[in-house]
């Protein structure tokens, strides 16, 4: 009989990914908080490399200078503790952009950098490398699908359009979550997309108690003891 040790040898990753502002960051940071893992959002380090683009004037949609960005800049990760939750940033010269990330600029030019196939393959690598950082929650688009597809915990959070555009407006943010979507979803690297295995929530009539209640229920549900 195969005993079920792996996860002592290796640790293990809940992949939860899905559309824009569907619930990802706050269900992911309440799972870890309560299991005690390591939030990553994979979003944020797409959004570091928009942002440096735009400080050092590379076209974002040039995919050849974007790629040389993205080879050459001085990144290094670490895990920080915030708000009793471990955390891992993605630094840039020793420096976290956090509120330069979330701004409108940002925010526009990501998915395109994000669709170039030698960015998805460097952050992949460094996603991976989370793992030095021990039990993971990482939020994202392809994280069941193309950077951890190994694992047992995969999720897919979604909701109808008006509802996630009314909560980015509710947090004062005015997008075109649509384009965004759109472009995540038909790019040809890594699209957005359900990965096989994956639980689907559809969270449009839920609070985020009930789907982090949800995803807790199955995620200990399925822990090889339970916690
Ligand atoms: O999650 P967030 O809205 O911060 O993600 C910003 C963008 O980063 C997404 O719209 C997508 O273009 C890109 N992204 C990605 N793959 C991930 C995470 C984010 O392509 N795993």
């Amino acid at each position: 009989m195969k005993l079920k040790t792996e996860h002592l040898k290796h640790p293990i990753v809940i992949a939860i990914d899905g559309t824009s502002a569907s619930g990802k960051s706050t269900n992911s940071k309440l799972v870890a908080k309560a299991l005690g893992y390591v939030y990553v959002d994979t979003g944020a380090m797409y959004r570091t490399l928009a942002w440096y683009c735009l400080k050092k004037n590379v076209d974002v949609n040039d995919a050849k200078a974007v790629a040389n960005a993205c080879r050459r800049w001085k990144t290094d990760l670490c895990c920080v503790e915030k708000n009793h939750l471990r955390v891992v940033h993605l630094l840039v010269d020793g420096y976290f952009p956090e509120k330069e990330i979330r701004t409108p600029e940002t925010a526009a030019a990501v998915s395109h950098v994000a669709a170039i196939p030698k960015v998805r393959d460097w952050m992949k690598k460094k996603q991976r490398e989370c793992i030095q950082f021990g039990n993971l929650v990482m939020e994202g688009r392809d994280i069941g699908t193309n950077v951890f597809p190994e694992t047992d915990y995969k999720f897919y959070l979604d909701a109808t359009l008006a509802e996630r555009s009314a909560r980015r407006a509710a947090d004062g943010v005015n997008e075109n979550l649509a384009a965004r979507d759109q472009r995540d979803s038909q790019r040809a690297s890594a699209p957005l997309m359900i990965a096989l295995g994956a639980k689907v929530i559809n969270n449009s009539d839920m609070t985020s108690e009930q789907t982090s209640g949800l995803l807790l229920a199955e995620i200990r549900a399925r822990l090889p003891q339970a916690k």
